[in-house]
């Protein structure tokens, strides 16, 4: 098997355990699907988005509301659809009446996105917003008004990418001073993908880490109270990477 195939095949493993994820009880319990995120599961170019909204929810897609239209548009304008690149969000689950994120749901949902991250490889990771970017800069205290459009090299658990945070196409809906910046920014983004990628970092030469037989079972034990998947959506949600 490919190694990109691999990798998919891992991400699809992720996907699966998302999909019955309990960690946040008032999201699990209001959530009507998990947003996994959708694309190309090999993408040179990924997008974090906030979390997902009522369309989003409804779906199972990550931006496919206004704001995702807008991201459609401004792919289009760099020469790029959705099948190019892989789209997700901080949280999978939808934050009920769209309120904020919460600092123990970015907690929780966090190590999803960097699975994502690690499995599906991007060279540009496009961190959409504040919350994105406080997560993945690992920086609560900068936001992205004085970040959007400045790349930076990072190092993310096991991989290197070059991050560049930008506006969220949401907050550019109704401000045309921002949806201009936005749309400078996006520009910006096919000379990114040119670069040369940056360098991965060595992998340490690490014991492997025998797992203790208690871990192993709790990752393989089937939650007995977890409702059944509908398979119509899963057999959509495999399709989309
Ligand atoms: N806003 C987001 O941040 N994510 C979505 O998926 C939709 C809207």
């Amino acid at each position: 098997m490919s190694d990109a195939a691999q990798r998919r095949d891992e991400l699809k493993a992720v996907w699966e355990q998302a999909s019955a994820c309990q960690k946040c009880p008032q999201l699990a319990a209001t959530r009507q699907t998990v947003v996994f995120g959708a694309g190309n599961a090999d993408a040179d170019l990924m997008f974090v988005g906030e979390a997902p909204g009522a369309r989003e929810d409804e779906r199972g897609l990550p931006f496919v509301g206004q704001a995702g239209r807008l991201l459609d548009q401004l792919l289009e304008e760099i020469g790029l659809a959705r099948g190019d690149v892989f789209i997700a969000n901080v949280l999978k689950c939808r934050p009920p009446g769209n309120r904020d994120p919460l600092p123990q749901e970015i907690d929780n949902c966090q190590n999803y996105l960097f699975r994502q991250l690690e499995l599906i490889q991007p060279r540009v990771v496009c961190s959409l917003g504040n919350f994105a970017t406080k997560l993945l800069r690992a920086d609560p205290a900068t936001g992205i008004t004085r970040l959007h459009g400045r790349e930076e090299i990072r190092t993310i658990g096991p991989r290197t990418l070059r991050l560049y945070p930008i506006f969220h196409p949401a907050a550019a809906l109704y401000t045309p001073a921002m949806l201009e910046t936005l749309r400078t920014d996006f520009k910006r983004l096919p000379e990114l993908l040119a670069l040369e990628p940056p360098a991965q970092p060595q992998p340490a030469e690490a014991e492997p880490v025998v797992p203790e037989p208690e871990l192993v079972r709790d990752v393989v034990e089937e939650d007995p109270g977890a409702p059944a998947a509908d398979p119509r959506l899963e057999d959509a949600q495999l399709g989309l990477f």
